[in-house]
């Protein structure tokens, strides 16, 4: 990373924000751009925030042209998938309609590096695990659809213009700044780690289990549970791999590992060292069995793995932040 200045869309948010963090750590400068819909103007501490909308074409130009950028990582987007299946129109309007007239600003002025927040919500329900870049697309939701429609508009973009572009299919983003700078603060929080931690702090009642018949080892669903501090690190590294003179690819973040429903509300007694009570109930709508990343070609790519690959560590690093929250009343 040199001393480039970066526009960070949506780098009030939890993942945004690592981002930055991690930016400035390397010599870098985060410019952010945050509607603060979701993120918040305390986690935007490592450079400038602007306050405004994706989609606003001449306030991006203002700041494109302000701090002279050539690379933008884009965050901002609707991100609930439960909330997709019931206001798809507010996805299409975000994450396609802004996005798009924000790609069209970039081009006009001269943006050459793209960072995408894709998702593994683009593979629909895989036929098999682990999960690799070329395995078909097939989402089961708005969440997921807007998701690859913003891959195929880079897409195109980069074949047609002078424009090159990183889309980082994730994987579950959890965990928090091991510093206890800055988190994920949801409202509402619909992730199972800090639901979890909730249920351990008595904030919740119980945590529930959404399904035990899958066909897993337990029962219970299995995810790819990737910290955002790792997440940070590869945005950064697609940025230098880009300005180096990389081509556009598309890769997807995640541990390799796939942790169960059940493992996850285990490792949480062990390091909270609470009771957290548990409802067994039914599956939820949408969810796939088990969803894990073969991370293979970012580790080529980029030469980034997880660091973070204890599940009983990412969630110590949950727990140190929700015991800021208290403390910072967040
Ligand atoms: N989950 C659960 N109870 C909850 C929230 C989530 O059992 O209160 C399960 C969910 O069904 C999924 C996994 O935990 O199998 C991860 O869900 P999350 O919403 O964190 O992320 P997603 O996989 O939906 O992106």
């Amino acid at each position: 990373m040199d001393s480039r200045s970066v526009l960070v869309i949506g780098g009030a948010g939890y993942i945004g924000s690592h981002t930055c963090k991690r930016i400035s750590q390397l010599g870098g400068k985060p410019v952010v751009l945050d509607n603060l819909s979701m993120g918040h103007d305390w986690a935007a501490m490592y450079g400038p925030l602007y306050v405004g909308d994706a989609g606003d074409s001449a306030y991006v130009k203002q700041i494109l042209d302000e701090h002279d950028i050539d690379s933008v990582i884009h965050f901002a987007a609707c991100a609930y998938v439960g909330e997709s299946m019931t206001n798809p129109g507010k996805y299409f309007r975000n994450n396609v309609t802004a996005m798009q007239t924000l790609l069209d600003r970039c081009i006009e002025s001269g943006v050459k590096n793209f960072i995408f927040s894709s998702s593994c919500a683009t593979y629909g329900v895989p036929n098999e695990t682990p999960i690799r870049e070329d395995m078909p697309q097939k989402p089961i939701n708005p969440y997921g659809e807007t998701k690859l429609i913003g891959e195929q508009m880079l897409h195109w973009y980069s074949q047609c213009h002078d424009f090159n572009y990183v889309a980082l299919r994730y994987f579950n983003a959890c965990g928090d700044d091991p510093d206890g700078e800055i988190g994920e603060v949801h409202d509402p929080e619909t992730h199972l780690i800090p639901i979890v931690l909730q249920a351990a702090l008595g904030k919740r009642e119980y945590i529930e289990v959404f399904g035990t018949d899958y066909p897993t080892e337990d029962g219970t669903a299995v995810r790819d549970y990737i910290h955002v501090s790792d997440l940070a690190d590869a945005h950064v590294r697609a940025l230098d791999y880009l300005v180096a003179g990389g081509e556009s690819t598309k890769l997807n973040l995640g541990t390799g590992n796939g942790i169960s429903v059940q493992q996850v509300v285990d490792s949480a007694r062990r390091v909270t060292g609470r009771e957290i009570p548990v409802k067994y109930g039914p599956r939820r709508a949408g969810d796939p069995p088990a969803l894990y990343a073969d991370p293979s070609k970012a580790k080529e790519a980029l030469g980034w793995e997880a660091q973070w690959t204890d599940i009983d560590k990412i969630i110590e690093s949950a727990w140190n932040w929700e015991q800021v929250r208290i403390k910072r009343d967040l």
